[in-house]
C-alpha cells in the first residue's frame, strides 16, 4: 500500500479532503495527495457563515454554488466515493468530524483571503496538536502570491514587470489527471454525526426566485468550464487580442465562474492554450493567445496584491484617497444598481449583471467608472453590489478592479481618467446590440441615437414607442457637468493631499 504524503508515513485511517474553492477532480494536488496515500478518502464541504471575519458568500454566488456542489457530488459518485456537507463554523466542524472518525490526515487546497488563511493555520495548528497529518497544496494560481518578487526580493505593485517576473519563472507544470477511482471512506453513524443534504444548505434563492434565467446561461461544475474553454479556443480566441473589448458578442471565455470555484485551474488553461498554439488546432494567432494568458496573469496579479494588502476590498490602497468628499447619494446607487441612469451602456451592463450573474469587462469598467466618478459614489458600494449579484464574485479580482478603476489601486488607472458612456457605447457597441438586448424598450430607435436616446428628435422617439421620462429616463446626471464635480473633487483631494 502507497501510504506516504511527502515521502512521510501516514499513520492508519481515513484521509479528510475538504473541499473549498477548488471544486474539482482533474489537477487536484490535494485529492492527488490523497490517493496516493491508497488510504480511504471522506471528501466533505463545509458551508461557512458562521465564522467571524469570513465573508459571506453573495447570492448569486450562492446559487453557482448549489449547482457546482451537486456536480462534484455526482463525480465523486461516479468514482465510487460520496461528497459530505456541513454547515456551521468550519473549525469546530472540521475538528468535529475527526474526532468522530478514524482519520489520520486532513488535506486542501489553499484559498489567500486573510480571514481564511488564518482559520485555515488555526485548524492546522489544532490538528497537528491532535497528532493528525494536515496539508495543504495551490490548486488556485499558476504561482503562489508570495513567489513571484522584484529582483529585490519584494511584492510588486504594477502589473506589467510582475507578469514578465512571473512567465520568467517558467512554464507552469502539467495539470494533474482526473482519477477513475477513489476508494471511501465511511462517516461512522454511531456517533449521531449526521451530513446534511444540498437542499439543507439553502443556498438557491425561493421567494424570488431571480435565478431562472441563470439556470439556462450556465452550466457549473467541471464539464460546463472544459465545455467553455473548448469553445473558447475553437472560435472566440480567433481575433481576442482585438474583440475582447467587444460586449456585442461572445468575444472572451466566460471562464471567470469556473474560475472562481475551482472548477478549472489556471493550469489546466495554460495547457490547453498552449496545446492548441502548438498544434495549430486554433483559428487564434500568438498575438490573442498572450493577450489571454495576459488576463489570466491579471487574476494572479489580483492575488498578489490581495496577499500583500489584505484589506484591498475595505481600504484604499493609496491611502491619500481616505479623504475623497463621496456623496453616496441613495438614489444614484438605486438607480445604478436598477439598470434606471438613463445611459444605455450602463443600464445595459447593470441588467445584463442582475439577469445573468456576469457582465462583460469592458462594460464593468464603464458602470464602475460611472458610479465612482459621475455619482461620486464611494467604490466600496459598488464592490459590494457586485460581490453579491456576480457568479464570478471573488474576493481578490473583485476589489483590485474596483481599486484600479477608482484610481486608488496599486496599479490603477488615474482617477482623472473618466470613461465618457456615450463614447464607449459607440466605440464598443457599434450597432447597439448589446443595448437593445439588455435595454428592450430601446429597440427600435436607430444606431446614430441608440447610446444617446435624449438626442433623439421627436419623431424618432414616437416611431420607436419611447416618451423620455416614462418609458427610459432622463440622464441622471449630465455628463459634462458631473465630470467637472468628479474633477474638482479629485483635485481637492490632491491639495489636500500635499498640504
Ligand atoms: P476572459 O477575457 O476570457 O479572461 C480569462 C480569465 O482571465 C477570466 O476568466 C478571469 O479569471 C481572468 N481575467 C480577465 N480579466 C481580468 C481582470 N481584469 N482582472 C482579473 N482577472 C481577469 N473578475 C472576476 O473573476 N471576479 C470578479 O469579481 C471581478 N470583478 C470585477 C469588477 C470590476 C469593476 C471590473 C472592471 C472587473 C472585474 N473582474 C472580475 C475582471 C473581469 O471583468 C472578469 O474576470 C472577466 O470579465 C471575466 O470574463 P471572461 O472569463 O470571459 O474573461
Amino acid at each position: 500500500m502507497r501510504d506516504t504524503i511527502g515521502g512521510k508515513t501516514m499513520p492508519e485511517g481515513a484521509i479528510v479532503l475538504w473541499f473549498r474553492n477548488d471544486l474539482r477532480l482533474a489537477d487536484n494536488p490535494a485529492l492527488s495527495a490523497a490517493l496516493s496515500t491508497g488510504q480511504p478518502i471522506l471528501p466533505i464541504y463545509v458551508l461557512d457563515d458562521e465564522t467571524p471575519g469570513l465573508r459571506k458568500l453573495g447570492g448569486a454566488s450562492r446559487w453557482w454554488l448549489h449547482r457546482s456542489l451537486e456536480h462534484l457530488a455526482q463525480a465523486l459518485k461516479d468514482c465510487g466515493n460520496t461528497l459530505h456537507l456541513f454547515k456551521g463554523p468550519a473549525e469546530a466542524v472540521v475538528l468535529d468530524i475527526v474526532q468522530a472518525t478514524n482519520v489520520s490526515a486532513v488535506l486542501w487546497n489553499r484559498r489567500y483571503d486573510e480571514a481564511e488563511r488564518k482559520l485555515d493555520a488555526a485548524i492546522k495548528e489544532r490538528l497537528k496538536t491532535a497528532g493528525l497529518d494536515a496539508k495543504s497544496f495551490n490548486s488556485h494560481l499558476l504561482h503562489e502570491p508570495w513567489e513571484v518578487t522584484s529582483k529585490a526580493g519584494t511584492p510588486m505593485k504594477v502589473f506589467t514587470p510582475f507578469w514578465r517576473a512571473a512567465r520568467e519563472r517558467g512554464e507552469p507544470s502539467p495539470p494533474l489527471p482526473a482519477p477513475v477511482d477513489i476508494p471511501p471512506a465511511m462517516l461512522p453513524s454511531a456517533t449521531g454525526f449526521k451530513p446534511l443534504r444540498l437542499a439543507d444548505l439553502a443556498l438557491k434563492p425561493t421567494s424570488p426566485n431571480w435565478a431562472v434565467q441563470m439556470e439556462s446561461l450556465w452550466q457549473p461544475g467541471e464539464a460546463g468550464a472544459r465545455h467553455n474553454l473548448g469553445l473558447f479556443l475553437d472560435s472566440a480566441i480567433d481575433g481576442y487580442g482585438e474583440n475582447r473589448n467587444r460586449p456585442d458578442f461572445r468575444s472572451t471565455s466566460r471562464l471567470s465562474p469556473h474560475l472562481r470555484f475551482g472548477e478549472i485551474s489556471p493550469r489546466q488553461i495554460w495547457a490547453s492554450a498552449k496545446m492548441a498554439v502548438d498544434s495549430g488546432s486554433s483559428a487564434g494567432k500568438p498575438y490573442d493567445f498572450d493577450k489571454f494568458l495576459a488576463e489570466v496573469g491579471w487574476r494572479e496579479f489580483s492575488y498578489h496584491l490581495l496577499y500583500q494588502f489584505p484589506q484591498l476590498a475595505s481600504a484604499n490602497f493609496q491611502a491619500r484617497f481616505d479623504a475623497f468628499p463621496w456623496q453616496n447619494k441613495t438614489e444614484y446607487l438605486t438607480a445604478w444598481q436598477q439598470g434606471r441612469t438613463g445611459y444605455p451602456i450602463v443600464d445595459a451592463g447593470m441588467r445584463e449583471l442582475w439577469r445573468t450573474g456576469w457582465m462583460h469587462n469592458r462594460v464593468r469598467m464603464i458602470v464602475a467608472s460611472f458610479l465612482i466618478k459621475h455619482l461620486m459614489v464611494d467604490w466600496r458600494l459598488g464592490e459590494d453590489w457586485f460581490w453579491d449579484t456576480l457568479v464570478d464574485a471573488d474576493p481578490a479580482s473583485n476589489a483590485a478592479s474596483w481599486q484600479w478603476v477608482a484610481g486608488s489601486g496599486a496599479d490603477a488607472a488615474p482617477y482623472y481618467r473618466i470613461f465618457a458612456p456615450v463614447l464607449q457605447g459607440e466605440k464598443f457597441d457599434p450597432k447597439g446590440d448589446y443595448v437593445r438586448h439588455f435595454v428592450p424598450e430601446l429597440a427600435g430607435l436607430p444606431n446614430e441615437v441608440i447610446h444617446k436616446p435624449w438626442e433623439a428628435t421627436h419623431p424618432v422617439l414616437a416611431r420607436a414607442g419611447i416618451r423620455l421620462g416614462t418609458h427610459y429616463p432622463f440622464p441622471i446626471v449630465a455628463h459634462g457637468e458631473a465630470r467637472d464635480r468628479a474633477l474638482a473633487a479629485f483635485k481637492s483631494l490632491s491639495t489636500e493631499a500635499a498640504a
